[in-house]
Parts: C-alpha cells; sequence; structure tokens
C-alpha cells in the first residue's frame, strides 16, 4: 500500500487524542484524503434511533454538523437496519448513479454511530477494509473514553464529564437578552445539585454496601424522572448534579420537586425511607462554573438548615433575604 507510512502516522495522531469531536473530524478527513470519496459523514442515532448528528466532511475541505432536526435521505433509512442487523458494510447505487455505502461506527450506552459514504464506483474490498480497521480504532477509543467520563457505580457521567459539559451548555446560551417574542422556555436552563439526606447514618446503619445500593437507586430514579435531553452527573460521593433545560422559575422548581417526591415514596429495601435535598440556581451565560455551584450550593445548605427533603431555589431565597447572594466575581487581577 503506497500510504502506509502516511495511515500509519494518521492512527498515531487519532489515538493521542482525548476529545472525540476533534477526533470524529480528523478520522473523516483521513479517509477522505486516503480514499477520495465524493462525500463522508459521520451520523449519531440515539437509542430509539433517531438521528441526533450529523458530522459532514467535503473534499474541498469543508466540514459542517447539524444537531437535532435531521432529515435523511431515504436510501440512508433503508440501509441502516440492515448494516445495523449484518455489523457488515452495506452499499447501494443511488438515483444519481453514486455508490452509497455505510459502515458501523461506535456504539455506546446512549447512541450508536455510522460512517456514510459516497463514490462515484462501488467501493474496493481493500477500501471497505481500510474502513472497518479505522472504524474499529475509533470504537475502541470511545469506549475507552465512555469508561473514563462514567462512574462505575451508577454509570452516570462523573465529575469531569461535568465539567467539559457545563461549559458546553454556557457556549449555547445567547449572551445578550433574546427580544420578548423570542426568548421562550427552551433558552433557560437550570442546574441542581441533589444530595442525599442524613447518608452517613444509612451507612453506619446498614453498610457502605446497602449505601451504594441507594445512589444506585436514586441514579435510577433520577434517570426515569428527567427527559433524555437533560443531563446528570455523579457529582460527588451522595452528591448528583442535574442540568434541565427548557423550563422557567416554576417549571425548573416542580420538576426537581417531582424527583424528590418520587424519592422520598420510593420503598428503600430494608432502608424504607430516603430522602433529598436539592439546591437549585439558573444558569447565566456570564457565570462561571464555580460562582454557579456557590449559589446552587447556598440554596441546598438552605434546605439542610431548615429540615431537608425539599427543593430550595438560589434566586427565590436571595429575592426573600434569607440568604446572603453570592459576591460579584472579583477580576484575578484585582486580587494583585
Ligand atoms: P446531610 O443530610 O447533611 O447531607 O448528611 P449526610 O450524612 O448525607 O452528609 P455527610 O456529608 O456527613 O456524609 C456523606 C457520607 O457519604 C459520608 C461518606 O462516607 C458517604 N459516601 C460517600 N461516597 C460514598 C460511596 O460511594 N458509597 C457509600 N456507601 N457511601 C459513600
Ligand atoms: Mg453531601
Ligand atoms: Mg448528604
Amino acid at each position: 500500500m503506497p500510504y502506509t507510512p502516511r495511515l500509519l502516522d494518521q492512527i498515531a495522531l487519532l489515538t493521542g487524542m482525548r476529545d472525540i469531536e476533534l477526533l470524529e473530524f480528523s478520522l473523516l478527513k483521513t479517509l477522505s484524503e486516503v480514499t477520495q470519496p465524493t462525500a463522508i459523514s459521520l451520523l449519531r442515532l440515539d437509542k430509539n434511533d433517531h438521528p441526533t448528528s450529523m458530522l459532514r466532511y467535503r473534499r474541498e475541505g469543508r466540514h459542517e454538523v447539524d444537531f437535532g432536526d435531521i432529515e435523511l435521505p431515504a436510501e440512508v433509512v433503508d440501509l441502516l437496519p440492515v448494516v445495523k442487523r449484518t455489523r457488515k458494510p452495506h452499499s447501494r447505487r443511488g438515483e444519481d448513479g453514486n455508490f452509497l455505502t455505510i459502515y458501523l461506527g461506535a456504539e455506546s450506552q446512549t447512541a450508536d454511530s455510522y460512517l456514510l459514504a459516497t463514490t462515484d464506483h462501488p467501493p474496493a474490498n481493500d477500501t471497505k477494509r481500510l474502513y472497518t480497521c479505522f472504524l474499529q480504532i475509533y470504537q475502541n477509543f470511545c469506549a475507552l473514553l465512555d469508561e473514563s467520563q462514567r462512574d462505575p457505580l451508577t454509570g452516570l457521567p462523573n465529575r469531569k464529564t461535568f465539567e467539559d459539559s457545563i461549559n458546553k451548555v454556557l457556549g449555547l446560551i445567547p449572551h445578550r437578552p433574546l427580544p420578548a417574542a423570542t426568548s421562550d422556555r427552551a433558552t433557560s436552563y437550570w442546574l441542581g445539585i441533589i444530595d442525599i439526606d442524613r447518608f452517613k447514618s444509612i451507612n453506619d446503619t446498614f453498610g457502605h454496601l446497602y449505601g451504594d445500593e441507594v445512589l444506585l437507586l436514586v441514579a435510577q430514579l433520577m434517570q426515569r424522572h428527567f427527559r433524555g435531553g437533560d443531563l446528570l452527573f455523579r457529582y460527588g460521593g451522595e452528591e448528583f448534579v442535574a442540568i434541565i433545560a427548557g423550563a422557567d422559575q416554576e417549571g425548573a422548581k416542580s420538576a426537581f420537586d417531582r424527583l424528590r417526591a418520587s424519592v422520598a415514596g420510593h420503598p428503600f429495601p430494608q432502608i424504607g425511607e430516603v430522602t433529598i435535598s436539592i439546591g437549585v440556581v439558573q444558569i447565566m451565560p456570564d457565570a462561571l462554573t464555580p460562582t454557579l455551584l456557590d449559589m446552587a450550593d447556598r440554596a441546598l445548605y438552605y434546605a439542610k438548615q431548615n429540615g431537608r427533603n425539599q427543593v430550595c431555589l438560589y434566586e427565590e431565597l436571595v429575592e426573600h433575604g434569607v440568604i446572603e447572594p453570592h459576591l460579584v466575581d472579583l477580576n484575578p487581577m484585582e486580587y494583585f
């Protein structure tokens, strides 16, 4: 193979990456440069087979990413189940005479990805093998990354993943206030710190194994309770963080309160009743993550001091004058 040294360089480069989006882009770029397809893209589907993102790379070097409402061409819809079932690449000639080939990409607990390549001739066996090998490296890498990003006990994304995700959420929120007509529910995000009440005494009374079981059950109730697009994390020992979108203040409070009620009403085997307290704050685009966490933590502390088994909103508590607001962050230069 004339391009072997270049491919080895690319493999070395790909396996050194730690960011999945950058890795996917480089994967498409490498395969595109080496095999020269007319178009190449990576499609991600959720577990209900709804497309959630499509990363496209074209020969001219342009690339684009679509999220959300992605309409798939009929031939893609036809071929995907075949590839999924047989776990092998399949090709089909389209009406324009081009060949579409779909390869299985990576599978995880939450999503599956497929590589789509369009060529003006049927792909040679060597090309298919090359794609399959590269996708195997990609799949191994995704599995490693997934493992390092999840808490092994509950399967939820861990604290490190939270730090990366919240920065992406902050990037999604418009920095200037939107005109009244467009400032709808979809633009507000809320962060809640969820802390199990008197968890130490659960461990002390029943032992750590029962404590772990409670953590697992609370995580499952959270996953059942919140929507697919909401972000859930195991933040620390018996603390979880949820970032929910698309609700106003009342909506956010009642979403968290429904979780509180469902935990309080759940019969925990042997232990009986377990309760949680939650501190909630609205995510403002200019806020720093430590500031948001401090605000939610103040609301949580208030909930703990005032009877536990309740949801407290930072903004409400400040408005009612019952907690001190977080002081505006000083510019780091002002410390010197
Ligand atoms: P509060 O209602 O004020 O939140 O009281 P608490 O007892 O829940 O809070 P505290 O912070 O005093 O205790 C938290 C306990 O959580 C202490 C620690 O041993 C336990 N813990 C932390 N991580 C784990 C874990 O992974 N498994 C188990 N079983 N226990 C854990
Ligand atoms: Mg705690
Ligand atoms: Mg606790």
